[in-house]
């Protein structure tokens, strides 16, 4: 807390108190966190990071609150894994995964939640509550528990089984709608007028966008201090994509690393929902809604909220949006599974899809430093899965074994 300075709008630059509040009066432009960075660069140093927790607490000072306060789940610090052999198939000599299918709830959103769900306590809030692709509604669930608070989870009637299990586990109130995550989004705009709920991604969205920073951190820290060139990362409303950007810029800023070039962000969706890729692809500034129907549900968002946002991010860092077709996000999945041991969910199968397709095209040089963000974890989407990997079945004895695996 003590570094923030108050929020202000993205589009008009007015300012605001730091409060519960996501939409500019006069403009309707999305309202952001501001820092005091003078008193934050007087702190920060790579020292001071690397004395802090193996979490992403260890950013403390760059983040809107006070991790003394913090509901923690010990999120974050997640593997940089070297991705030696699926760089030997793709030609690229260094190529990295970003291994954020093991944090708490299993997915990057428990960063984004510790943010919100620790501010939503300081505010005085006792539910929070979400609209959710999936595996937000696991991580808003969790936090709330873990912080004695009441939930209730907004999702698209038609989740994977996992991910609806992963959230009405933690004792949340889980509510399936008839309709598309952007009915979701819609019918949660409208109840977070009439009840005074923390809905993380909508009233604290300016708080919450903040945590998907840490990603950004981490990858730079684990490189050591080192930027990457390309950062390979899925979209759904686009928050997570510009935000990763956000957090190594901060870092260069700061002077806690070196920039020896621009960091290429490249932003990833599935055919079935890309609306931000089309967009990029025309040419144009602003996204145009679509209708999702995809397998990567966790990324079918037809309205992306920090759309326009997104293409501005691909834009100064001179990236792309790549789409993959449906068929390739579970060749993606056992690409990685196959080649690096890291079991991905979908959005994790259009990542490696879509970095199959740079590579084969050169967009990638061999020896630059790229990052496939691994977003989500794929024991919560088998459905997806389940059709392309079989065991075999056997009686308990050596010829029906032999007999089994004869030929294979
Ligand atoms: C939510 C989500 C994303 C994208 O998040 P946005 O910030 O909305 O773009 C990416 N991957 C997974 C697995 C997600 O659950
Ligand atoms: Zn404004």
């Amino acid at each position: 807390m003590a570094y923030v300075s108050g929020l202000r709008c993205r589009e008009c630059g007015r300012e605001y108190p730091a409060e519960p509040l996501n939409v500019c009066d006069f403009c309707f432009g999305p309202l952001e966190v501001v820092y005091d960075y003078e008193a934050i660069r007087r702190v920060a140093s790579r020292e001071r990071i690397q004395r802090g927790p193996l979490t992403m607490w260890r950013y403390e000072d760059l983040l809107p609150v006070d991790a003394e306060r913090a509901i923690n789940l010990h999120t974050g610090f997640t593997p940089l894994v070297k991705a030696t052999n699926l760089g030997r198939l793709l030609g690229l000599n260094e190529l990295y995964i970003k291994n954020d299918a093991v944090n708490p709830s299993y997915s990057f959103k428990d960063r984004v939640v510790s943010i919100a769900a620790t501010k939503a306590r300081e505010f005085g809030f006792d539910t929070l509550a979400c609209a959710s692709t999936g595996n937000l509604a696991g991580s808003v669930a969790a936090h709330a528990a873990k912080a004695g608070m009441k939930s209730f989870i907004f999702i698209p009637h038609d989740l994977e089984k996992g991910k609806v299990l992963g959230a009405a586990i933690y004792g949340a109130t889980v509510v399936a709608v008839k309709g598309s995550y952007d009915d979701v989004n819609r019918l949660c705009s409208e109840l977070a007028d009439t009840y005074h709920w923390a809905f993380v991604n909508i009233n604290l969205r300016p708080y919450y966008a903040e945590g998907s920073k840490t990603l950004g951190y981490e990858v730079v820290e684990q490189l050591g201090w080192r930027v990457p060139d390309h950062c390979i990362v899925p979209a759904a409303s686009g928050s997570l994509f510009t935000k990763v950007w956000k957090g190594i810029n901060e870092f260069v800023s700061l002077g806690l690393v070196q920039a020896t070039g621009t960091t290429h962000m490249h932003a990833t969706q599935a055919e079935g929902c890309s609306p931000i890729v089309t967009a990029y692809q025309a040419g144009w500034t602003h996204v145009r809604p679509v209708r999702p129907k995809t397998i990567a549900k966790s990324l079918a968002i037809g309205n992306p909220a920090d759309g326009f946002y997104a293409l501005k991010t691909i834009q100064a860092t001179s990236g792309s949006a790549v789409s993959v077709p449906e068929e390739e996000v579970v060749e993606g999945i056992k690409l990685l599974a196959e080649y690096e041991g890291i079991f991905g969910e979908t959005a994790g199968g259009v990542v490696v899809s879509a970095l199959r397709r740079m590579a084969q095209q050169g967009a990638i040089g061999k020896d630059e430093v790229t990052v496939a963000f691994i977003t989500g974890n794929g024991l919560k989407t088998q459905e997806a899965v389940e059709s392309v990997v079989q065991p075999i079945t056997v009686e308990p004895t050596v010829a029906s074994f032999q007999a089994a695996v004869n030929g294979r």
